[in-house]
């Protein structure tokens, strides 16, 4: 494993949250719901919220998923993201797993990420990397070696877990890593892979930047992600009504403010990343939160939920707002690709 990530293993799981004290006083006075809610693209020094603000969000975002990523497992497997369904299918509860593996492939086709044997991706990052769903399937998919990175240390260390158990302990590796300031030198990677990470992330211009750092020259970029609607030219925000629905979705996952498609694609072209391309997969994945709710509400689905805790409740509770925030157009299911110039 020492030969596989380099620095990556050699922290492997040893990295922990650092305790934030003065945090833990300050937001008292500063309650979360404030800070999660904070400028998300922080090009505008307006939006800026402050180091310690990103701090105790990431100190909630590690905590949630130390709290759920286990009870989400034991109802919905390794991959921790929407399936990807044919519009107006009808889905049967055993279609979950392989649209979310579909989720993956369709991710990977539509960045034509190549299969053949020299130009297939030997190096990848899965940035946000959950319990290491996607980092498993790709190690074996292309045969590559794959670092993954999450906030969570519950995550890491049941990634790292599954790999052993999955014989790929020598392909891929999980740390515990902040995305804005990953532990990796520059060009390492031919793909960089984040899957449903985006959205948590405070600061899109370092995530970004952060992703075509790590980027080897040529190497193909892959965000999905949720963004909010992009606004018409008229429009300088969202609506009041929709900003509402928003901020409570960020109270229950650990979210900062959202930004649009459009925004990503400018911080992508503000960076000189080439072959930029986006699609809306909104209707793709309408089946998804509906089967999600289903299955909270099925009796092993309440009783584990009612023993994870309060992050995790809170969580749960708004998901049906996704519903709403899919069906009245505010949130799209982004998928944003590019390519590092060579
Ligand atoms: N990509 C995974 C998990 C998605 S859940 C999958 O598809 O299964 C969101 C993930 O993003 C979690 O693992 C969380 O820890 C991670 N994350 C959020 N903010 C992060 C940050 N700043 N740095 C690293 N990981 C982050």
């Amino acid at each position: 494993m020492t030969s596989l990530c380099g620095a990556c293993a050699s922290t492997l799981l040893t990295t922990t949250i650092p305790h934030q004290s003065s945090l833990f006083s300050r937001s008292k006075q500063q309650p979360l719901q404030r800070l999660i809610r904070g400028g998300a693209i922080r090009a505008n020094s307006n939006l800026a919220v402050s180091a310690a603000d990103d701090q105790q969000l990431k100190k909630g975002i590690a905590e949630f998923y130390d709290e759920s990523s286990g009870i989400w497992e034991n109802i919905w497997g390794e991959h921790m993201h929407h399936g990807f369904y044919d519009p107006d299918a009808v889905v049967q509860i055993s279609d979950h797993r392989s649209a979310q593996i579909r989720m993956i492939d369709q991710a990977l086709a539509f960045a034509s990420v190549s299969e053949e044997a020299s130009k297939k991706p030997r190096s990848i990052v899965d940035v946000g990397c959950g319990i290491g769903g996607s980092a498993r399937y790709l190690s074996r998919k292309y045969g590559a070696e794959c670092c993954g990175i999450t906030l969570s240390p519950v995550q890491a260390a049941r990634a790292q877990a599954l790999a052993t158990a999955q014989g790929l302990a020598n392909k891929v590796s999980f740390q515990v890593a902040d995305a804005l300031n990953q532990p990796f030198p520059d060009g390492k990677f031919d793909l960089v892979w984040s899957m449903e990470s985006g959205e948590h992330m405070p600061d899109k211009l370092k995530f970004v930047s952060e992703l075509a750092r790590v980027a080897a020259p040529g190497a193909t970029i892959i965000i999905v992600t949720w963004c909010h609607r992009d606004l018409s030219a008229t429009e300088i925000s969202l609506r009041p009504e929709e900003k509402g629905l928003l901020d409570k979705i960020c109270d229950g996952f650990y979210l900062p403010a959202w930004c649009s498609t459009a925004d990503y694609i400018k911080l992508l072209e503000s960076l000189s990343l080439k072959d930029i391309k986006s699609a809306d997969w909104s209707d793709n994945v309408a089946p998804f939160w509906p089967a999600v709710i289903r299955s909270a509400l099925t009796w092993d689905g309440l009783t584990s939920l009612l023993q994870s805790g309060w992050k995790t409740i809170r969580g749960a509770l708004v998901m049906p707002l996704m519903i709403e925030g899919f069906q009245k157009g505010v949130i799209k299911f982004s998928i944003i690709t590019c390519r590092k110039p060579e």
